[in-house]
């Protein structure tokens, strides 16, 4: 672990080990920064999800925090015109390319695109794009596991949990609007060597991996 230092975000005076990234840091102590690919304990950090900016005294442009390691004196502020711009432009767009349908969603009330929207008063409904639905099926075959690929938001997280379960049977395919998160030779996941784990359920953020009730 490094050395402790302190620095401060929204003017909160915090300590942390030097070099954790910012995000964690900022969740440890109770200050929200949306973010959707970004694990603590991974090494990988695709910073994909474009949610996660901040901005830090002296620097030019807003940054995201899952990639910024903290240091002594760093000033950083979670809000302002031009992160909740961003923030506000990357949110519609995933939720563009999202099957909207809380009502039936295994994931309704606990689910990251709800935690976002409500924290920075985003609408879940795109008011500015058009909503894409890809039209795909629902992937019933696994035994205790539920995919919807028309909500997946492209995280990454349920490829990485698969793989380090030793099954790593997910992955990205395809391109653009079309790429989504699928077995390899885009069999359905009850034919694929899926064991059924339900870590990709597990570390699915929304509710587009999600455990058979
Ligand atoms: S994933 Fe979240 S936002 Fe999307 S339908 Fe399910 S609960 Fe609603
Ligand atoms: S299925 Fe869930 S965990 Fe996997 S990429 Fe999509 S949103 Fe992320």
């Amino acid at each position: 672990m490094g050395n402790q230092i302190t620095f401060t975000v929204d003017g909160k005076i915090i300590n942390a080990a030097e070099g954790e990234m910012l995000l964690w840091t900022a969740l440890d102590n109770d200050i929200y920064i949306p973010h959707l690919c970004g694990e603590r304990n991974e090494k990988e950090r695709p910073a994909s999800c474009r949610l996660c900016f901040v901005e830090v005294d002296g620097r030019p442009a807003p940054m995201p925090a899952c990639t910024l390691p903290v240091s002594e004196g760093l000033v950083v502020k979670t809000r302002s015109e031009r992160v909740d711009a961003l923030v506000a432009a990357g949110f519609e767009l995933l939720m563009s390319n999202h099957r909207l349908d809380c009502k039936n969603c295994p994931a309704n009330g606990n689910c990251e695109l709800q935690r976002i929207a409500k924290a920075r008063k985003l609408r879940l409904k795109p008011k500015n794009l058009p909503v894409l639905d890809k039209g795909l099926p629902v992937d019933d075959s696994a035994p205790g596991i539920l995919y919807d690929p028309n909500k997946c938001v492209l995280c990454g997280r349920c490829i990485r949990a698969c793989r380090h379960s030793g099954n790593g049977v997910l992955g990205f395919t395809r391109r653009g609007f079309e790429r989504i998160v699928a077995t390899f030779g885009d069999l359905p996941l009850g034919d694929s060597g899926c064991q059924g784990c339900g870590d990709c359920a597990e570390a699915c953020p929304i509710g587009a991996l999600a455990k058979k009730a």
